[in-house]
């Protein structure tokens, strides 16, 4: 499957679609999700072009995942989640119901998220 650049995440790299920043730096940006699901809802994507959690973990350099996920956590730190915590979800595939085909991790706190899934 190739890399959609008419994904709407990737109108939001371009500039194309607003959105609210709450982290940027050369490699990841960090925005509030637009409906959100939970008090914070964050979403932490890479600014380089994957599809999901397969294709970025499997294609990206390994510098590159690894970067990314130490930026995940400190954004969780400077949400503040870091004593009451927070659930990551990275939708991937069919079965998982990932909208939008630009790799993504969900941030979601701000409450007692309980068992449900997203
Ligand atoms: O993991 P999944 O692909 O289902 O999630 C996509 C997320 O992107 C949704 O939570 C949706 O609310 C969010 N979104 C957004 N800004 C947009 C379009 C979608 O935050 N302009």
């Amino acid at each position: 499957m190739a890399y959609d650049n008419d994904n709407v995440f990737a109108k939001i790299l371009r500039g194309e679609i607003p959105n609210t920043t709450v982290y940027e730096d050369e490699s990841v940006l960090a925005f509030n999700d637009i409906a959100p699901r939970t008090p914070v809802h964050v979403l932490v994507i890479p600014k380089r072009p994957y599809i999901d959690m397969d294709d970025f973990v499997l294609n990206g350099a390994p510098e590159e995942v690894s970067n990314f996920f130490s930026k995940v956590v400190e954004i969780t730190h400077q949400l503040g989640l870091r004593e009451d915590g927070y659930r990551l979800v990275a939708n991937t595939g069919k079965n998982s119901g990932q909208l939008v085909p630009h790799f993504h991790i969900h941030i979601m706190s701000g409450k007692p998220l309980g068992e449900a899934g997203m």
